[in-house]
C-alpha cells in the first residue's frame, strides 16, 4: 500500500512528535514518511523477523522478538532510499526498574549476552548491583533484552555529546 501526499504531509507532522525505532539505516524522523513507501519489503527481507509495522504501516524495530544483526537486509531491499546501508545505529540499551540484580536477586544474563562487552554491574546497597551499559560501545542491538528473564530493558537514541541518563 503507498500513502497519498496528503496523507504523507499528515504523518510527517505527527512524527515530529513521537520516537519510533526505525531500522537501521532509516533516513531522519521527519524525512522518513515521505521516503518509505510502506510497502513491507523490509519486514519481509529481515532474517531474524525483528520489523513489526506500526499503526500507520510504517517499519518499526521491536527487539523483544530478537536481536538486530545489522545484517543490513533490510536495507537491501528498501527500493526508495528510505532504509540505507548501515553497520550502526544511535539506539543504546539501558535498565528499567524490573531488573533482578537492582531487587537483590543474583543475574548476569544480560552481561553473558553482550557480544560487545558494553555492560558492567556497579555493587549497591543490599545486596543490590546495578546493570551499566556503556553508550560508547552498546550496540543497540537487543541481545541482552532478548535473553533478559524479566525484559528489564530499555532502548533510548544516544547523541555522543549527552549525558547517559541513568
Ligand atoms: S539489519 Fe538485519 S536483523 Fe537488523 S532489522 Fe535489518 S534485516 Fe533485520
Ligand atoms: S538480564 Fe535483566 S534482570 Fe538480569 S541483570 Fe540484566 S537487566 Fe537485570
Ligand atoms: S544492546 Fe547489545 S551491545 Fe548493548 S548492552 Fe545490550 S547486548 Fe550489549
Amino acid at each position: 500500500m503507498t500513502h497519498q501526499p496528503e496523507r504523507r504531509s499528515f504523518l510527517r507532522g505527527q512524527f515530529r512528535h513521537k520516537t519510533v525505532m526505525r531500522p537501521p539505516g532509516a533516513v531522519p524522523a521527519d524525512a522518513f514518511p515521505e521516503a518509505c513507501s510502506a510497502c513491507g519489503d523490509c519486514l519481509a527481507a529481515c532474517p531474524e523477523s525483528i520489523l513489526l509495522k506500526d499503526e500507520d504501516g510504517f517499519p518499526k524495530v521491536d527487539l523483544s522478538l530478537g536481536a538486530c544483526t545489522f545484517c543490513g537486509d533490510c536495507a537491501s531491499a528498501c527500493e526508495t532510499g528510505a532504509l540505507l546501508p548501515t553497520t550502526v545505529w544511535d539506539w543504546r540499551a539501558k535498565p528499567t526498574a524490573e531488573c533482578l540484580s537492582l531487587q537483590g536477586v543474583t543475574c548476569r544474563t544480560c552481561e553473558d549476552h553482550c557480544d560487545a562487552q558494553s555492560i558492567r554491574f556497579r555493587l549497591a546497597t543490599g545486596g543490590r548491583s546495578e546493570p551499566r551499559m556503556d553508550p560508547d560501545t552498546c550496540t543497540g542491538c537487543g541481545a541482552c533484552l532478548t535473553a533478559c528473564p524479566t525484559n528489564a530493558i530499555t532502548f533510548f537514541q544516544h547523541q555522543p555529546s549527552e549525558e547517559t541518563p541513568c
